[in-house]
């Protein structure tokens, strides 16, 4: 048995029936052998957005290579990690891993380039774009599953989850999300989701980036200290073995170190305020899933090093670019012709506001479909 010194059990979200946590939008009978967690796991997969991750973007669109992550092969990673994490510490293990299977959700086609673009569309009508506020009208309004109400009813715990778990909303600018305890901190299995996030694409978008042909591994080894101390560590045992092999067996140990670290890490701060319930995690002032320093500034490099040689370079900019062409182009075109619009759209116009309900549509979409309305719209647009 783990020792109290290693086990923040003690801090888990409890998920079981009288847990406040547990309850959910509409009342809905228990199901035995299942907690109200491994449903919403099950809710979460079995939806159309989640099933639509898969024809997103997460770093590359054009499909030069069939081996890039979209944005669901990322949240499978995201997921296996955040797992590893929260069993070792003992957490609640199917808040965790709906909460890592839900947290891109609300992503548009592009990835950042298309969520950037959807922003400044709406920032010209006074509104703004934020995948994790859309992650929640998805699941609370847009998928329909249920002969009884709109969304997949989803628990407190999962939907507070999805809003906190990597940035804190203020109550005075955020009113409607008065239910989420926005002057607390979210528990833990939140916390780690944006570490655990980290760890994978800083992970995978080095790999995708070498895969691409935009990165190269020397540079990379020379360049990222992690990296190279990884390489290093890995060389030195197979010095027969070829390039790509070793650097993608360094990337593992590299995804290993760091959640390590982040396991690590998060206990001792724990440990260090005495917390002993969720109630003390969600009092402290600050959260406590972190890396350690070390750990932290070779994050951050390795971020820098992706942002200087592969976002922003010229190849991933052009697919920015073209990413802002199509989503500006899109949302201009239904503001102007509604009647274009499904008519399941049509009718949200009333309520929601034509600029909402046009930015919805277009977040909704994969990256083929969205090329495909932009080919049919032009198409109209020249007759
Ligand atoms: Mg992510």
């Amino acid at each position: 048995m783990l020792s109290m010194a290693n086990d923040l059990k003690r801090c888990a979200v409890a998920g079981d029936a009288n847990d406040p946590l547990s309850t959910r939008i509409y009342s809905a009978p228990s199901s035995p052998g299942r907690t109200a967690f491994q449903r919403d796991r099950e809710r979460v997969v079995q939806s159309r957005a989640f099933r639509r991750l898969a024809g997103k973007t997460q770093v590359f669109t054009s499909r030069s290579s069939d081996h890039f992550r979209s944005r669901l092969t990322h949240t499978i990673e995201v997921a296996e990690i955040a797992r590893t994490a929260v069993t070792q510490l003992r957490l609640n293990e199917a808040l965790a891993e709906t909460l890592a299977l839900v947290h891109d959700i609300g992503h548009p086609p592009f990835g950042h380039a298309g969520e950037r673009a959807l922003d400044g569309c709406l920032r010209r009508h006074g509104l703004s774009f934020d995948h994790n506020l859309h992650a929640l009208r998805i699941v609370e309004h847009f998928e329909q599953r249920y002969a009884a109400h709109r969304g997949l009813n989803l628990t407190l715990g999962v939907r507070e989850g999805i809003i906190k778990h990597s940035r804190d909303y203020k109550s005075s600018e955020h009113p409607e999300l008065a239910e989420y305890f926005l002057e607390q901190m979210p528990p833990l299995e939140a916390q780690l989701i944006d570490l655990a996030d980290e760890v994978a694409y800083l992970t995978a978008d080095l790999d995708d980036g070498v895969e691409s042909g935009l990165l190269e591994i020397g540079h990379i080894v020379d360049n990222v200290s992690i990296v190279g101390r990884c390489y290093r560590i890995v060389e030195e045992k197979n010095p027969e073995v070829e390039q790509k092999y070793l650097f993608h067996e360094a990337l593992q140990l590299m995804q290993n170190i760091l959640t390590d670290d982040l396991i690590a890490t998060t206990r001792a701060n724990v440990e260090a305020i005495g917390a002993n319930s969720l109630e003390d995690i969600r009092r402290h002032p600050a959260r406590l899933a972190h890396l350690s320093a070390q750990a932290e500034a070779e994050r951050l490099e390795e971020k820098r090093y992706l942002y200087d040689t592969l976002y922003t370079c010229e190849v991933l900019e052009r697919e920015h670019d073209k990413a802002k062409e199509v989503v500006t182009a899109l949302f201009d075109f239904w503001v102007d012709s509604p009647d274009d619009l499904p008519p399941s759209y049509v009718e949200e116009i009333e309520s929601e506001g034509l600029a909402r309900v046009v930015a919805d549509y277009i977040a909704g979409m994969t990256d083929s479909f969205i090329f495909e309305q932009y080919a049919r719209v032009k198409r109209m647009v020249r007759r």
